[in-house]
């Protein structure tokens, strides 16, 4: 007989933590994963889902509390999907994702000399967020907007979201009153029915320009141009400091889990607001692609820029290059950078934002990294430095093999969102000669588990 079961109630030692933020504990051998813990706690909990390699458990008491543990500030804590690390105290959140950082070049990468520096924290990491995607729905009789609950689509509603910038929530709130106001009706996921279906917020924090994105199911919102000056109004009362510039009706009238639909209509001011990090503005429209923390993510390209030890005389590859933010900030200190993207949108992007900037020695190749450097490599076309910003699944081994084995830069900084694709990765370079030296962590996302790190390797096969 098993001795773990389904719906049983058991005491844990909780000795690990994942990179999702849930705790890690074993019964009898099998691991276990529960939500709400922290490493180091005695709890007692349910299993809710058992299978031949894991299973789940539910929290029901914490027995022997963690010292990181601290309120949540949030009343919807864990009913809400977004955040899962709200019982840590914060400076613990970056110890633990330095941890992950580390533990995964150890474990799967078998790199054990890298230096893994302190995760880079927010002062302050509240508001930070410069996009917001409120789901709209309707509970008796009332325009509900808030949050999808975890794995789920049940809307948690909620007021205030105090990662999100005050404006989003500001935004949110009149566009519900409005609604509220004139019969507007939420779409309805089971019928298919109703109006809105999101609400998007986009700011600029350094701009104090706002976008707002309604998403429809349909192609007309009654009174759209009244709201959309309500909005215009009401912002520019409130902060002074930020303003809707720019609002779009987006219509999305598939069933459908995709957010976004493909066609937006302008209904009132700008095509796209404008967000400066550093010295360089960047365009931004509804569907571009651009990093949720703006404060964050200058800290990350200040790094990148660092480990790339530019002196303008070098060729940089930004491969996986999204709208061209890592290419247009390299590039004053490089002689040419060469992006590589391979959503069309964002490369057109890209080069409307290099033209914004006045930089000429930026150039964008729509494609993807792995074909488009081996074309650039067979027409000579070789770079000193080359930046690597892969999404979570990490880079395809032939680009590695490529740039490593044939084009041989001196340094490749590599930008990762997942420690396990790094730590392969970086294994993988190290064998063909690139050590590791460096890895800084940066925090993009405080509260979650997710941890976005820049790692510097250098070329040390001739010496
Ligand atoms: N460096 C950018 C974007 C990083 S996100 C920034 O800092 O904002 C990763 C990007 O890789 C996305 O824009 C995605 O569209 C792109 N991408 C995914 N697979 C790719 C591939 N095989 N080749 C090139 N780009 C790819």
């Amino acid at each position: 007989m098993p001795v773990v079961e389904k719906n049983r109630d058991y005491v844990v030692d909780i000795k690990d933590m994942t990179h999702e933020g849930q705790g890690v504990g074993r019964i009898d051998g099998l691991a276990v994963f529960t939500d709400g813990v922290l490493a180091g706690e005695q709890v007692e909990l349910k299993i809710i889902k058992l299978k031949k390699s894991y299973a789940v458990g539910k929290l029901l008491k914490v027995l022997r509390p963690s010292p990181d543990r601290v309120d949540p500030f949030c009343g919807v804590f864990r009913r809400c999907g977004g955040c899962s690390l709200q019982h840590m105290d914060y400076n613990a959140q970056l110890a633990f994702k330095t941890k992950l950082v580390r533990d995964s070049l150890e474990r799967i990468g078998g790199l054990k000399d890298v230096k893994v520096r302190d995760t880079i924290g927010m002062k302050q990491p509240y508001n930070f967020r410069n996009k917001a995607q409120y789901p709209v729905t309707s509970a008796d009789g009332k325009i509900v907007t808030g949050f999808y609950a975890p794995r789920s689509h049940e809307v948690i509603g909620s007021d205030e979201c105090r990662i999100q910038n005050m404006e989003s929530d500001r935004v949110r709130k009149l566009v519900a009153g409005f609604m509220m106001e004139k019969g507007i009706p939420a779409y309805d996921e089971n019928t298919g029915k109703g109006l809105v279906r999101h609400i998007m917020t986009r700011v600029g924090f350094n701009t104090g320009e706002i976008m707002v994105v309604l998403v429809i199911n349909g192609d007309t919102l009654p009174h759209a141009g009244e709201l959309a000056q309500r909005l215009v109004d009401e912002t520019a009362q409130s902060s002074g400091s930020s303003m809707v510039k720019s609002v779009y009706l987006n219509v999305n009238t598939d069933n459908t889990n995709v957010i976004l639909g493909d066609r937006n209509i302008l209904v009132y001011g700008n095509e796209s607001i404008t967000e400066k990090i550093g010295n360089y503005s960047f365009m931004i429209s509804p569907g571009s692609f651009f990093q949720v923390n703006t404060a964050q993510t200058e800290v990350l390209y200040s790094k990148v820029l660092e480990f790339a030890g530019l002196n303008g005389s070098e060729t940089v590859f930004d491969l996986y290059c999204g709208i061209g933010t890592i290419s247009l900030f390299l590039s004053s200190r490089a002689k040419i950078v060469y992006g590589v993207e391979v959503v069309k949108a964002a490369v057109k992007d890209a080069r409307r934002n290099a033209k914004l900037n006045g930089v000429d020695n930026v150039e964008f190749i729509e494609g993807e990294a792995e074909k488009a450097v081996p074309d650039l490599y067979r027409k000579g076309i070789h770079a000193d430095v080359v930046v690597l910003d892969p999404p979570r699944k990490g880079c395809d081994e032939s680009l590695l093999q490529l740039i490593a084995a044939d084009m041989q830069p001196d340094r490749i900084v590599y930008v990762s969102c997942n420690p396990a694709t790094l730590a392969r990765d970086l294994k993988y370079l190290d064998a063909q000669g690139y050590e590791a030296l460096e890895a800084q962590p940066v925090d993009l996302f405080p509260w979650t588990g997710h941890v976005e790190c820049v790692t510097l390797m250098t070329n040390v096969k001739n010496k």
